[in-house]
């Protein structure tokens, strides 16, 4: 008997629907044709439209929910009705804080098809980002204080715990050490930031001890984003703070060649707990509805998801038949391209067939 897996299919807002609808068609065919695993999506309405009828962006039993599945697969979430840092707060990171999804994990790899614009010796980029998902500048502590008077003040609270960033740090030790180049960056800004970023210098020294097969460096943050432009070669795993990795990651899928094909996965490593996959890209309402929203990105978070499941044959065959479909210039619109999602999603099937 082949395994079988629940997935928690959790489209969201904006064009996440249709990207996660592309996706199901995509792995329900590979497991069909495959035969080596069983995959059942059950579809979990939460988001902007939820919120809108309920007061509240996930229901009251969520995270017992979620914790029936093996994992989700994520679409979007944000409406230009709702305040970003409501709808995030209401579903996202709703979710990664109390399922512990500390580790987020974002592969960035130049596909056939599009373009680095870089001038690279491989003509792109691979590189691995680590980003710490649980605490730091995200942890939602501060508070305004004389709402409205010229003297107001805000305070946004960081915090760093011994535990969150060694966990982390020696996450993206293992990582690197999976990886051929075995090499980790990692960024910092200790050298304005006294407490938490000098606490990560710390660790990070002290975790490399048990990594001597790694080699790694630290770098501050801004010097980063230079030598991402500069000198991408030179980069292989990269770990840092959730806001820092926040922006560097946005950095790293442009550098790449498009955010529509950027995938994420937030990685409970001690297996406790679902992990949730999800593309990079937001919700996109320009393009909504118009059926040409690039369904890569969710493609190959499904696949990073295959793998985190064990699948690991089934997963590097979705991600061979997506670069083919790539290569052979099956694009959608933001990648030059003409083709609708559904044509991508078409193409790729047809590429899976091939597998028989
Ligand atoms: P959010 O606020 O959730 O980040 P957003 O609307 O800002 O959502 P982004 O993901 O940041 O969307 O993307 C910025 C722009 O890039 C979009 O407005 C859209 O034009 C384009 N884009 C993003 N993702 C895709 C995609 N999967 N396919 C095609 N175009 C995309
Ligand atoms: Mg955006």
């Amino acid at each position: 008997m082949s395994t079988s897996y629940q997935i928690a299919s959790i489209p969201g807002d904006g064009i996440g629907p249709e990207v996660v609808s592309a996706t199901i068609q995509v792995v329900e065919k590979l497991a069909k044709t495959l035969g080596t695993f069983q995959i059942n999506f059950t579809h979990i309405p939460w988001g902007t439209n939820y919120y809108k009828e309920h007061g509240r962006y996930l229901s009251e039993d969520a995270l017992t929910t979620l914790r029936k599945y093996d994992a989700g697969l994520f679409g979007a979430v944000g409406d230009p009705d709702v305040p970003d840092h409501i709808s995030l707060w209401g579903l996202l990171l709703a979710i990664r804080g109390p399922l512990q999804l500390y580790a987020n994990v974002r592969p960035v790899r130049t596909f056939p098809g599009t373009k680095c614009p870089l001038n690279t010796a491989t003509g792109g980029i691979d590189w691995m980002l680590v980003r710490e998902n649980s605490e730091g500048e995200y942890s939602g502590q501060g508070g305004r204080s004389h709402v409205g008077q010229p003297w107001e003040a805000a305070t946004e609270v960081a915090i760093f715990t011994r535990v969150g960033i060694e966990r982390i740090i020696r996450f993206a030790f293992e990582t690197a050490q999976s990886r051929p180049r075995k090499h980790l960056t990692v960024v910092t800004k200790s050298n304005s930031m006294r407490n938490g970023m000098v606490l990560w210098d710390e660790i990070a020294a002290s975790v490399a001890k048990d990594f001597p097969d790694v080699t790694w460096d630290k770098m501050l943050v801004d010097a980063m984003t230079v030598r991402m432009v500069w000198k991408p070669e030179s980069i292989d795993t990269i770990v840092g703070t959730n806001l820092h990795m926040d922006i560097l990651s946005d950095l790293a899928a442009a550098l790449a060649g498009s955010i529509g094909i950027a995938p994420s996965s937030n990685l409970d490593p001690t297996r406790k707990n679902p992990s949730l996959f999800e593309p990079v890209h937001g919700s996109a309402f320009d393009i909504i509805g118009k059926g040409i929203a690039n369904p890569v990105g969710t493609f190959w978070s499904a696949a990073e998801m295959l793998t985190w499941l064990g699948e690991k044959d089934a997963s590097a065959k979705l991600m061979q038949c997506i670069e083919n479909v790539c290569a052979a210039g099956i694009l959608t619109p933001d990648l030059g391209g003409s083709s609708s999602t559904q044509g991508v999603v078409d193409a790729v099937c047809s590429e899976i067939e091939k597998l028989k």
